[in-house]
């Protein structure tokens, strides 16, 4: 936020100069004995969000859920234009791997060696210095050119569940309300928090769980449950309850 060509507030506010913009949902991923940090998702504000994580240095590894547009296209920053980096870890799906490898640009990204592609298996865990884990699970989304993943993330003290995209907890093959019961942090998909959202536009056809749905699932759960991914059009965005912020952290 502020989103392309919406003249309401927020966004109107931050053309204004009259609060401070939002930048696309993104985690990054710390061990700060062992100096090691990590992103997932490379969104468009990639180069504010590697500052923040890293100071400017490339991370040690990605972490990708998925090929729309604010999830990965801050891969560009890695090439020839920008950073030029050296083989920095990029771990996907097989799918996503494909996708980037036989699509220009992604492509020379990988030939010029800037990243390194790294497979990730659905539910098995990838094993990081300092007994951090981080194990991809499927879950149901607009699949146009890749599968979606979110990713369970568990270090010594601590367990986060991170889904920034999904159709419908419904259309999921594992419970949310389990794992919340599981797990210390939820990081989801918070998109729309009502039907309205997309005036003259068909919003079953963008489909998310909205924060009323995801908020009765998660009744009496224990993990504390934090709303990421907003839209612009959310009005949760500008006051809302349990809404994930910008510099953020939970310890692992
Ligand atoms: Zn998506
Ligand atoms: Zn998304």
């Amino acid at each position: 936020m502020p989103h392309p060509g919406c003249t309401k507030s927020p966004c109107a506010d931050v053309y204004a100069g009259r609060r401070p913009a939002e930048k696309v949902s993104c985690l990054g991923l710390i061990n700060r004995d062992l100096g090691l940090a990590y992103m997932i998702d490379t969104t468009p504000d990639f180069p504010a969000q590697l500052r923040a994580l890293t100071g400017g240095a490339p991370p040690d590894g990605i972490f990708l859920t998925h090929a729309h547009i604010g999830h990965y296209t801050g891969l560009m920053y890695l090439g020839k234009e920008a950073m030029a980096t050296k083989g920095v870890p990029v771990y996907g799906t097989e799918r996503m791997n494909a996708f980037l490898k036989d699509n220009g640009p992604w492509n020379l990204l990988v030939e010029n060696g800037y990243v390194a592609l790294r497979a990730l298996e659905p539910d098995v865990a990838i094993e990081l210095p300092g007994g951090l884990r981080i194990t991809p699970m499927l879950v149901p989304h607009r699949d146009e050119f890749t599968d979606t993943v979110g990713f369970l993330i568990e270090g010594p003290r601590a367990k986060a569940l991170f889904i920034p995209d999904i159709d419908k907890w419904e259309k999921w093959n594992r419970s949310l309300r389990e794992l919340a019961n599981e797990v210390d942090y939820l990081l989801v998909d918070g998109t729309f928090a009502s039907m309205d959202e997309l005036p003259g536009r068909d919003i079953s056809q963008v489909p998310h769980p909205l924060m009323s749905e995801t908020r009765a699932f998660l009744e009496d759960t224990r993990a504390k449950l934090w709303f990421i991914h907003l839209n612009h059009s959310n009005p949760a965005l500008v006051d809302g309850k349990d809404v994930g912020r910008e510099g953020m952290a939970f310890g692992l």
